[in-house]
Parts: C-alpha cells; structure tokens; sequence
C-alpha cells in the first residue's frame, strides 16, 4: 500500500485533503482510482488506511478508515549529528539513518569536513536532504519523518546536550564500546540519545575535547576503522538495538 505523509492542515475529521504533488503521484503516476487504499501518516507518529475518493490530477481526497500508532515508528529518540559528507555520501547517510530509525540529523561544519556549506546553498541543500527523509521515512514505515537541521558548527549542536540524556562521541581510538556508555534506563520517558560522528577526516583533537567537556562519553563502534557513513549507520543501528532490543 503506498504511503503518504500529510500536513496537520490536510485533515477535517475523517477526510484527508492530498496535496497537489500527492493527487499527481495518485492520478498520474501510480494511476489509482477512487475506492483504491492508500495509508496516510500524520507525521506525530500516527498512521491509517484510508479510501479514496476523488481524484483529479491536481487534487485528491480519502477517507481515513482507522486511526493507529504507526508500527514502524522507534520509541527512543536517536539524534545523529554527523560531519558534513561530501554530495552523494551526506544523501545515503540521511537516507539508511532514517531507515534505521535515526529521529533527527543534525550535518555538522567541522574543521576537517572536506565540503563547505554556505548560507546561499544550505537551504537548498536541508531541501534535498529533508525530501530524502521523507521518502525513507515513508518507505520504511515510519510515522515521523525525521528533522533534518541546517549545517551547524559543533558548538551549536553541543549547546543542546542538555537535552538528552547521553552524549556519544563515536572515536575509532576508542575501545569502550557502545553499550558500556547506555546504562539501562528504565524510565518512563523515551530515552533521548545524541551521537557525535566525524567526517572523513574524523574530528580534530579541539573538537573531540569540546565534546567531552560538553559531557559527551568517547565510543568505540567496534576494531575497525569505518568510513564516516558507514559509521553512522551503524552507530545508529547499534544505540537502537541497544535502546530498544530491535
Ligand atoms: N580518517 C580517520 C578515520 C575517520 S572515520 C582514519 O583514517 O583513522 C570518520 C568518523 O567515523 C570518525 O570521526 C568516528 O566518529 C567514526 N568512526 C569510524 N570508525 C569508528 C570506530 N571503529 N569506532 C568509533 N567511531 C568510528
């Protein structure tokens, strides 16, 4: 069943108003026709089938049949903010970290990334990166499409490291492994988790300091030296299994 994620504003009780973009891809490119299931998300973690009803290529309209939580969405918030990547890396990280479950991507500007964003070209950039999101997200049935922030220095994201409840600075000198920087949190909220992963030329030394004194714990994603976007991924997959026994 295909998927959509639907803005606050495209709901009135039962009826879902698509968007533009949406009834084209229903009337012109997947060529369904009124009584055909969709499932709609509502982008805060809820999902239902719904039926169509009309349809023109501009404009499209379902009924929501019954609202649920959406199964694929993680009850732990993983935030991965990860050195800026080079093109088409930066676009694959975004793209298996959704997958796995990541809830927010913050792109770092770090003193060895290799590629500068500047203002002129990051909106245009969050654009893309947020579209990849979403794609992913609906794809792989989540009910939330991650944040995909604006590049942002270090500081700016350490600035934030109040708000979780642990700090992880991936460091392949590192041998003290994931799990051992998680201690089981029983809590009745879900646990809030930001890791810190550099780009190809890793974090500089000042960079790697600032983490810790922000309160961030050093750890190892295992013996080898991974690429930055293997890194993320796997980073990510390993705080939610760990996080959620998945
Ligand atoms: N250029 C470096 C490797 C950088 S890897 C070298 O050749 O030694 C890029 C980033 O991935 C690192 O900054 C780190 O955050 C993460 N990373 C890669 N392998 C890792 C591992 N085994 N454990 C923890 N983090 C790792």
């Amino acid at each position: 069943m295909h998927r959509f994620f639907i803005e606050p504003g495209q709901v009135c009780g039962d009826e879902v108003t698509l968007s533009p973009e949406q009834a084209h891809q229903i009337a012109r490119v997947l060529r369904l026709s009124s009584g055909a299931r969709i499932c709609i998300l509502d982008g805060r973690g809820r999902e239902s089938e719904a039926v169509l009803m009309e349809i023109s290529p501009r404009c499209a309209t379902a009924r929501a049949v019954e609202w649920r939580p959406a199964a694929g969405e993680p009850r732990a918030h993983v935030a991965l903010a990860l050195g800026l990547l080079k093109g088409e890396k930066m676009d694959w990280a975004v793209q298996k970290t959704t997958e796995v479950g990541a809830s927010e991507i913050l792109p770092l500007q770090c003193a060895r990334s290799v590629v500068r964003v500047d203002a002129e070209r990051a909106a245009g950039k969050v654009e893309r990166w947020q579209r990849i999101a979403r794609e992913a997200a609906e794809q792989c049935r989540r009910g939330r499409v991650p944040v995909v922030h604006p590049p942002l220095p270090l500081d700016s994201v350490l600035a934030r490291a109040a708000g979780f409840d642990r700090v992880l600075l991936a460091d392949e000198a590192e041998t003290v492994p994931l799990s051992a920087a998680l201690f089981p949190a029983p809590s009745a909220t879900p646990p809030r988790v930001l890791l810190l992963v550099g780009p190809e030329g890793s974090f500089a030394p000042e960079e790697a300091a600032a983490a810790r004194a922000a309160g961030a714990l050093s750890v190892s994603l295992g013996p080898r030296v991974l690429r930055a976007e293997t890194a993320a991924l796997v980073g990510t997959a390993l705080l939610l299994h760990h996080l959620e026994g998945e």
